[in-house]
């Protein structure tokens, strides 16, 4: 029977939008034990994220905090992508030409 509660469910975090950035900081909340509502308009993420070229590549930082976090996020999204069992093929990379 649907619920009579005119109000909405509440959340510990409302996420607007189910693209990569979206996911990623619901999965660290649900991950940290809060409650997550994810809204994304569309039946299924159709942005950015699904329309890439799919390179998990840390380049361009600057030695320090901001190559340690581009490190730090491909460890997150390959141990994810492992968990949900989507492919990731370690390949390296070689940059030819800047221009
Ligand atoms: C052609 C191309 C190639 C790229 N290649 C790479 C690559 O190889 N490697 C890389 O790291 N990055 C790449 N990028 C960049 C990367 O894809 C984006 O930086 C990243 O996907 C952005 O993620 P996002 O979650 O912010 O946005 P999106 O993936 O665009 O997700 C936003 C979501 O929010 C939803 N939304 C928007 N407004 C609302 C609203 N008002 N209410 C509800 N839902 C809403 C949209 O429907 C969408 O699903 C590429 C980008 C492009 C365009």
């Amino acid at each position: 029977m649907p619920s009579t509660d005119p109000s909405p469910p509440s959340s510990d975090f409302v996420i607007v939008g189910g693209g990569i950035l979206g996911l990623a900081h619901a999965v660290a909340a649900l991950r940290a034990g809060a409650s997550v509502t994810l809204l994304e308009r569309h039946g299924a993420a159709r942005g950015a994220s699904v329309r890439n070229f799919g390179m998990v590549w840390p380049i361009g930082q600057p030695d320090g905090a901001r190559l340690a976090e581009a490190l730090r996020s491909r460890e997150l999204w390959s141990a994810t992508a492992a968990e949900a069992g989507i492919a990731c093929r370690q390949s390296g990379s070689l940059y030819l030409a800047h221009a």
